[in-house]
């Protein structure tokens, strides 16, 4: 699904929608840029599976720190 990405900031509490994944890249990285300007982006990517909803148990944390990824955009 398109809407399956949701990205969690390592430094504090906040999680981004659900939505796409590069939705939540852009997310992330403004959160980021607003709330820790001085620490580079990181944190963990949840991939949800299915679209029924109401089940905590697909979850998936990936643990995806996406720095690399998000660095390799910007340049
Ligand atoms: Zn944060």
């Amino acid at each position: 699904m398109a809407d399956s990405y949701r990205f969690r900031c390592g430094e504090c509490g906040y999680r981004t929608a659900w939505g796409s994944e590069s939705q939540g890249e852009v997310r992330i990285e403004t959160h980021y840029s607003r709330s820790h300007p001085h620490t580079l982006t990181g944190g963990v990517v949840e991939v949800r599976k299915g679209s029924s909803g109401g089940c905590s148990g697909c979850l998936i944390a990936l643990g995806v720190v996406f720095v690399l990824l998000l660095l390799a955009s910007r340049h």
